[in-house]
């Protein structure tokens, strides 16, 4: 199991990874976000920020396949940093 950056599609909680996915793509219509399309039969297209994609540990099996199913992936908890009083 390893770390690695996905975003997930909201309605299907289908899991895509930056890195190997070929669902996302830069957007089209704005610089530095991105877009992803989900698969058949998901019609779910969603335009996301690069600093909403989530730390997740998902198996080499999926992350090389470029998505992970619900069930098959953890979210990872990254601590806050303390803030300053
Ligand atoms: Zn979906």
């Amino acid at each position: 199991m390893a770390i690695h950056m996905g975003i997930m599609c909201e309605s299907c909680r289908k899991l895509y990874f930056v890195a190997t996915s070929r669902a996302i793509k830069p957007s089209v219509s704005a610089a530095e976000m991105y877009r992803l399309k989900c698969t058949p039969p998901c019609p779910e297209v969603t335009e996301f920020r690069k600093d909403s994609m989530r730390p997740y540990r998902v198996s080499e099996d999926a992350f090389r396949s470029g998505y992970a199913k619900e069930g098959e992936y953890q979210f990872v908890e990254i601590p806050k940093p303390p803030q300053p009083p």
